[in-house]
């Protein structure tokens, strides 16, 4: 396990307008960038927040420049929050609202908490990104403040897991689990990657999985493709999947109608 959520706190020394009136220390957390016009991170519009730090080492990542948290810089939860109210009613607007993401947002369980109740004293939709491999640092007040978890399962076997993630899978399953019990919407993703998350075996077995949850709102296909590519290289960091295509359209589909079969939406 990397590095925890340290969430230093810190006097809060002129309140903005999203946080006046509020009482409550600032923590401050590590953050690798934002995006003000987020469409695919959840629903509408949306700020995106990618937190930095990450305790897997997925073979087909696409941001590895995010795995270690002090990589990213130390932002207070005021000015995120200040900046996130500059657009609110944008989000508001379109039906977005804010989306933590990452690396792993849950290396910073209390950042996290921080910024997902600020959003929602300002009347945001709230969605979280995760691996779920940390999900046991959530605890039930984050996640009251969480309308929507993104939950990224990179594969149904405990050893393609492993071997894609380098870690093992049964935290993701427990979370998984115990998001079903407190009846939390799930967007499931799934990254088809050719050679490695492809079979139909893998597929169905994910389908089989998602459909007995009962939560799942959606399944979101995510086709893999080599745009992080130069990062691992800038980096100096092995990548193996220089050679892996993208996965054809028919795989797509395929992989697509396997999870309708199991009576899920699917994006
Ligand atoms: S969980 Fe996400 S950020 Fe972490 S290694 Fe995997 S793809 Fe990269």
């Amino acid at each position: 396990m990397p590095d925890t959520d340290t969430a230093t706190v810190v006097a809060c020394p002129s309140r903005s307008a999203a946080t006046a009136g509020r009482d409550f220390a600032v923590s401050e957390g590590w953050v690798h960038s934002t995006e003000t016009f987020g469409t695919t991170d959840g629903p509408g519009i949306r700020y995106i927040l990618f937190l930095s730090g990450c305790p897997l080492r997925c073979q087909y990542c696409h941001n590895p420049d995010t795995w270690h948290r002090k990589d990213g810089t130390l932002i207070a939860v005021e000015d995120i929050l200040a900046d996130i109210a500059k657009y609110r009613h944008f989000f508001a607007r379109g039906r977005g609202g804010v989306t933590l993401s990452g690396g792993e947002p849950l290396v910073q369980p209390k950042f996290c908490q921080a910024i997902l109740r600020g959003c929602k004293e300002m009347g945001l939709h709230t969605a979280l990104d995760t691996s779920g491999y940390l999900g046991k640092q959530a605890d039930d007040a984050l996640l009251d403040d969480v309308d929507l978890v993104l939950l990224d399962i990179k594969a149904a076997s405990g050893r393609k897991y492993r071997s894609l993630t380098g870690v093992p899978i049964d935290p993701t399953i427990r979370f998984a689990e115990r998001l079903a019990h407190r009846d939390q919407p799930v967007w499931l993703r799934y990254v088809l990657v050719p050679g490695l998350t492809d079979s139909l075996d893998d597929i169905e077995a994910m389908a089989t999985f998602a459909a007995t949850l009962g939560n799942v709102e959606r399944v979101d296909v995510l086709p893999f493709h080599q745009m992080g590519e130069h990062k691992w290289r800038e980096l100096g960091l092995p990548y193996r999947l220089a050679g892996t295509p993208t996965p054809t359209p028919e795989m797509v589909v395929r992989a697509r109608e396997t999870f309708r079969a199991a009576g899920l939406l699917v994006s």
